[in-house]
């Protein structure tokens, strides 16, 4: 998921340009923005951390772009691409060191197992939209 602040300043297909690059393919994808209860549904895990509050709100103040992906070893490999979740902790080159504004406002979401890739599929899309 391109997160709302790498979209709405203008780095959506400079960030499609850099995943297609690194050899994945776009398998789905949509722009949408999530209610702040959809938010709030989609970072579930995290609703007792000090910073859930404001994730949600950032998360719904703007679309977002979705994306189901496709690639040997997809989830490691996006997870190595899109860097730290500190844009400060990025290593260089990767989507955050390059786009991010902040830890919160970090341009870009990619799941972190493969149970949660398909769990975070079949939360923007449907079966019909997917094939
Ligand atoms: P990741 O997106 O790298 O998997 P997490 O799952 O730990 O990171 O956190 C989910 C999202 O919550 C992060 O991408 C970021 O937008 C936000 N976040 C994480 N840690 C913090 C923090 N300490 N302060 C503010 N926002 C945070
Ligand atoms: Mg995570």
């Amino acid at each position: 998921m391109i997160k709302p602040d790498a979209v709405s300043a203008g780095h959506t297909g400079a960030i499609i340009k850099i995943i297609e690059e690194a050899g994945f393919g776009i398998h789905a994808m949509r722009k949408l923005q999530l209610s702040r209860k959809r938010a709030g549904d989609f970072y579930a895990v995290h609703s007792e951390r000090p910073f859930y509050q404001d994730l949600c709100q950032y998360m719904s103040s703007g679309p977002i772009v979705a994306m189901v992906l496709t690639k040997d070893n997809a989830v490691e490999d996006f997870r190595t691409l899109i860097g730290a979740t500190d844009p400060a902790q990025a290593a260089p080159g990767t989507i955050r060191q390059l786009f991010a504004k902040s830890i919160e406002a970090n341009a870009i979401h990619g799941s972190d197992s493969p149970e949660n890739a398909e769990i975070e599929s079949n939360f923007f899309f449907s079966g019909m939209d997917r094939y």
